[in-house]
Parts: structure tokens; sequence; C-alpha cells
């Protein structure tokens, strides 16, 4: 199918951008990598009245560390992320993540910012962003605010993104010495969204951990943090944290809610060694 007629427009800053989002009464959208928005304007899913182009915005790329603070530029690539040492070093959680990100070809043009706005509810990024406590800088026409990521994503493909807003960067504390990271997903075939998928960090001291955040994704309208269970694996039983596993997932095209809560389970297991350094 082809997309129904739009306008498009180059913004030449965040504040041109902002400007252009204000002209077409709440019908503009964002251009990023166009990676999910150009596949739902060829399904007519979603037709905007003009497609407001992000790429050649300077300042909105990149990955840099200072202060034991991680920051990545909305427009950042997928596959910068996946090659940064960067990222390796100091966010080993994203750096894990990345190679489950659809195929290469959709990596080379996808971004942070675009996967973080779009907000599938089975995409990796949301869930890591809300493990690592992250914060997401937006400028809108009253200027720059920064929300956590926990209070970031509200519903079904909905944010705290408003319709003149522009998603500017992502910044998280760099891993320190005690940090550990795990992630596991089950998907039907590489590169697939996730059936059910987990993202997680701690402080780790041998096997012993502490602060846990256990975030899942592919299980609810947003990624799902599950506190019974972290509290039970910093206790330092694994089966205790599985039987606290307070998730609810909704049936879909993917899975039914039985085989899903199993496959929590299932991640849960393999994570929770990551973590404690046995696997
Ligand atoms: P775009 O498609 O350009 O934009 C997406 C939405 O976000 C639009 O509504 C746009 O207006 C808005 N937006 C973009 N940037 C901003 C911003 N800075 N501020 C505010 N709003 C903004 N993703 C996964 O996470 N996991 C997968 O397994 C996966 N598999 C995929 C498989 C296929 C076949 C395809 C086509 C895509 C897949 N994706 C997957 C999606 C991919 O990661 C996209 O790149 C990503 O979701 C959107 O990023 P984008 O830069 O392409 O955004």
């Amino acid at each position: 199918m082809k997309p129904a007629a739009f306008a498009y427009a180059k913004a030449r800053s965040v504040d041109d951008a902002i400007r252009l989002l204000g002209t077409h009464q709440g019908e503009a959208k964002l251009l990023a990598g166009g990676q999910s928005l150009i596949a739902t304007l060829n399904m007519r899913l979603s037709h905007p009245s003009l497609l407001v182009d992000i790429n050649g915005v300077a300042g909105l790329d990149g990955v840099s560390v200072k202060d034991g603070t991680v920051e990545i530029g909305a427009m950042t690539r997928h596959v910068t992320l996946e090659r940064s040492s960067d990222i390796a070093k100091h966010a080993p959680l994203i750096a894990r993540a990345m190679p489950h990100i659809a195929h290469p070809a959709i990596r080379n043009r996808g971004t942070i910012g675009g996967s973080v706005a779009y907000a599938d509810p089975a995409a990796e990024l949301p869930a890591c962003l809300v493990a690592l406590d992250a914060e997401i800088e937006i400028a809108g026409k009253g200027g720059k605010r920064a929300v956590k990521a926990g209070d970031f994503f509200k519903g079904l493909f909905e944010t705290a993104l408003g319709a003149h807003d522009v998603l500017t960067a992502i910044r998280f504390p760099a891993a320190g010495a005690g940090t550990r990271v795990g992630f596991a997903e089950l998907a039907r075939r590489h590169g697939d969204y996730a059936m059910v998928g987990l993202a997680a960090v701690a402080k780790a001291n041998g096997k012993s951990l502490s602060d846990v955040r256990l975030i899942y994704f592919g299980v609810g309208e947003t990624p799902v943090r599950v506190r019974k269970a972290e509290d039970a694996l910093a206790r330092g039983s694994i089966d205790d944290a599985v039987k606290a596993l307070d998730l609810d997932p909704p049936s879909d095209i993917q899975a039914t809610a039985e085989v899903k809560k199993h496959l929590a389970g299932v991640l849960l297991r393999r994570v929770a060694k990551q973590l404690m350094g046995d696997a």
C-alpha cells in the first residue's frame, strides 16, 4: 500500500521542529529513522498531514560519558550504540540488548529516540531505560523538561510526549564497579519483536545482590517492573523470585497469557544467573 498524501519539511533546529509541529493542528509527526513511522504510513495506520524531518538537526546524536552519567542523543542510530566502546563499557545493558533489535538494515537507520517515542510494548530499549532509571529529556513550547523513564511510558504506544514535543536526549548513571546487568528475550525468529523479554540491573557483591531492578517487555502495555520478584532475588532465592512473579500478561498474536507467564519464569531464571555471575 502507499501512504496518504502528506507535506514534508526539514527542520533546521530543535526549536524549528517544535515550531513546525505547531503548524498542522496536532497532525504533524517527526521523522527520525522512519523504520516504524514509514511502515505505519504505508499501512495507513497513521496519516499525518506533515512530516517534520529531524535528520539534519545538529546536536541530536552521539554518546558521551561525563561525571558518571551516560548521555545519548535522540537521533543516535541503533548501529552506533551497537558499535560504541563507551556503550560497551558504561552501558552494558544497552550493549546486550542491541543485537536483539530487528536486523542490521533497520539498525542502520533506526534511532533510540524513535524507539522510545514509538513505545512499542515489546521493544527492548524502553525496558532497558526503565531498568537503568534513565531520564528522558524533552523539548517543547515551554522549554526543556526531564521525565523519568518509569513515568514516561503511559500506555499502549502512549508516552509523556505531547504533540509539539521533541525527545532530545536520554541520560542515566554509568555502570559502576559493582554493577551487573542481565538481559534475555524469547522471539519467534532472531530480530523479531520479543514474545517476552527481561532487562535487569543490580549491584552485586559476589552472588549477593542489592538494588535489583527487573523490567519485563512484551507482557503488558508498557515496560513492567516486578518488585516482589526483585525483593525475593535480593534475598538470594531464584525459586522464590519466580514464585513471586506478579505478572498478568495479556494473550496476543505471539502467545497466550499462560505461555507468556511460563516464559517469563524461564527468563527470570536465566537473568538471575547472569546477575549472580553464574552465566
Ligand atoms: P521513526 O519510525 O522515524 O519514528 C517512530 C515514531 O516516533 C514516530 O511517531 C515519530 O514521530 C516519533 N519520533 C521519532 N523520533 C522522535 C523524537 N526525537 N521525539 C519525538 N518523537 C519522535 N524495534 C525494537 O525495539 N525491537 C525489534 O525487535 C524491532 N524489530 C523491527 C522489525 C522490523 C521489520 C521493523 C521495520 C522495525 C523493527 N523495530 C524493532 C523498530 C525499530 O527499532 C525502529 O527503528 C524504531 O522503533 C523507531 O525508530 P525510528 O528512528 O525509525 O523512528
